[in-house]
């Protein structure tokens, strides 16, 4: 699994959840991304924005 920003690998914690976060795109894709690309661009806009 990989950040759809900056192409990392997304590792999974213990209960098998990835350290990232979902972002619902416009046509209702689950994108996901890294933590750091949700620090640094923070809106849901912006992440899309930037996966485009
Ligand atoms: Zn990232």
């Amino acid at each position: 699994m990989k950040c759809k920003i900056c192409k990392k690998k997304i590792e999974k914690h213990f209960l098998k959840k990835p350290l990232g976060t979902y972002v619902k795109s416009e046509k209702g894709k689950k994108l996901i991304v890294c933590s750091n690309c949700q620090k640094q661009y923070k809106s849901k806009d912006k992440i899309l924005a930037k996966m485009e």
